[in-house]
């Protein structure tokens, strides 16, 4: 079987999150949410919720028992709603 989609290394997908959470931190939003799958292990449904800029931790999560092949994203939190 090829494949064709190229595996990413952990840089890159840290290189990634932290791009994320800089386009998100430069929006509109007040502070940074980490979304997990359902499926994600313990320390990474651990790590779910809403940070402060300042003490989000990096993605993929240190110390996740799947070696941060877990689903895990940041997303924005507003503290406002649109009408
Ligand atoms: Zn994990």
């Amino acid at each position: 079987m090829a494949i064709t989609a190229k595996v990413k290394t952990e840089e890159e997908r840290r290189a990634e999150q932290k791009a994320a959470l800089e386009r998100i931190r430069n929006g509109l939003a007040t502070k940074v949410r980490i979304l997990v799958a359902l499926d994600a292990c313990p320390v990474c449904r651990a790590a779910e919720g809403v940070y402060d800029f300042d003490n989000v931790p990096e993605l993929p999560l240190e110390g996740c028992s799947n070696g941060g092949e877990c689903y895990a994203v940041y997303a924005p939190v507003l503290d406002f709603y649109g009408p």
